[in-house]
């Protein structure tokens, strides 16, 4: 029988790692051939790399202590850092999960399949190393279709952490798995660009009100339309030794580029004014400026962007009505400014209505404490 048509397929030998194949699949309806292939690699304890709707995960079989292992090694991750467990349907729950709360089948109805991790008591057949030994564990049901695919292919649970390496900008796209992960998975799935662009809002159920560790792709306004009560977990924003924290990955070093970024909070046109004056400041200074910003206030930076000796790389993330667009585009933002080579990063804050609190947060880790109220 002849194998369904996958549109591009190469391997990347890298000298001391193992062969990297990427595969394209249709990010609507997933070819099987590709998908069985990757399902394969994740029972035989391989690493695959994959879109979800939020930003590209590095996946192993959940319940294999080895393969959740080889996830730490490729990503450098260190094992205080638990991972989210990934399922094809909130009937696979009780695999991973001890009690299943009232709250869960609530907000399945709402936010599942989507960007939505819970934190619950964890089961006994999930190895300590998904959970960094811990009593909970983070589950979610990705709602893009890849995703689904391959997890219900593969028949395991999916632990997936972002397909990057530890501390690096999350990926949205295959460009930048490959640009970290390159020679250190097996497979990555080529879906094309993730359509929410921050990872997922996470949730502890565990606590007496449920708690946002994690802004993401569910704003706390839906959730707390659906649960009454939400509390959130403050910003870190001077930062503290990961093994004191609630929720590992909200250290305030995550999420960074490579240049030094600087977030300007505060009210418009005064954050503009600021963000122009530093610019102008740092670029006389010889430094490679680069500014992160709202498609309308490219004008405020017209001027330093037509210097005739390095002038200012303005990277504009959509209108800052529309605040999907921005986290969609946040990241690639990061990694274009990152490719342009410049040494510092004005970034903009969003405020903190819907999705702008996922991106202040990420924004203010990538700023390491560097923020200024404007
Ligand atoms: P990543 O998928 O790379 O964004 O990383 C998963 C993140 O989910 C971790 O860094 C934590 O912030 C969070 N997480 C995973 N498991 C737990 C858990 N059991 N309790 C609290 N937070 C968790
Ligand atoms: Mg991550």
């Amino acid at each position: 029988m002849q194998q369904p048509l996958v549109a591009r397929e190469f391997a990347i030998q890298t000298d001391n790692m193992q062969q990297t194949l990427v595969l394209h699949v249709n990010p609507e309806q997933p070819e099987a051939a590709p998908i069985a292939r990757a399902a394969a690699v994740l029972r035989a304890g391989g690493l695959v790399a994959f879109p979800t709707e939020t930003v590209y995960g590095l996946g192993a079989n959940a319940l294999d202590d080895n393969a959740v292992r080889a996830i730490f090694r490729a990503k450098d991750r260190p094992a205080y850092d638990p991972l989210i467990v990934h399922l094809a349907d909130a009937a696979s729950l009780p695999s991973v999960v001890r009690v299943v709360p009232d709250a869960v089948r609530l907000l399945a109805v709402h936010f599942w399949p989507g960007p939505l991790t819970l934190v619950l008591p964890r089961n006994a057949a999930v190895p300590p190393s998904v959970t960094a030994a811990g009593d909970t564990v983070a589950v979610r049901i990705p709602s893009h279709p890849v995703a689904l695919a391959l997890i219900r292919a593969a028949g395991v649970p999916v632990a997936a952490p972002s397909a990057n390496r530890f501390g690096r900008i999350s990926p949205t796209c295959v460009e930048h798995v490959l640009a970290d992960l390159q020679g250190r998975v097996d497979i990555i799935l080529d879906g094309g660009p993730t359509p929410v662009g921050v990872e997922s809002t996470v949730l502890s159920l565990v606590s007496s009100i449920p708690a946002i560790l994690r802004p993401g792709g569910v704003s706390r306004e839906a959730l707390a339309a659906v649960l009454g009560e939400v509390d959130v977990h403050q910003l870190a924003i001077t930062p503290e030794p990961e093994s004191m924290q609630i929720s590992p990955g909200t250290s305030s070093s995550h999420y960074a580029p490579r240049a030094r970024l600087i977030l300007y909070r505060g009210q418009k046109p005064a954050l503009l004014q600021a963000m122009r004056a530093e610019a102008d400041r740092l670029q006389s200074e010889g430094e490679r400026v680069g500014v992160l910003a709202a498609d309308e206030d490219a004008g405020y930076f017209a001027a330093l962007r037509e210097r005739q000796t390095s002038p200012v790389c303005f990277q504009p993330v959509g209108s800052e009505q529309c605040l999907t667009d921005v986290a969609r585009r946040l990241y690639g933002a990061l990694h274009a400014l990152d490719q342009a080579g410049v040494t510092v990063i004005l970034a903009r804050d969003f405020g903190n209505a819907g999705l702008g609190l996922a991106v202040r947060d990420r924004l203010t880790r990538a700023a390491g404490g560097r923020v200024i109220q404007v």
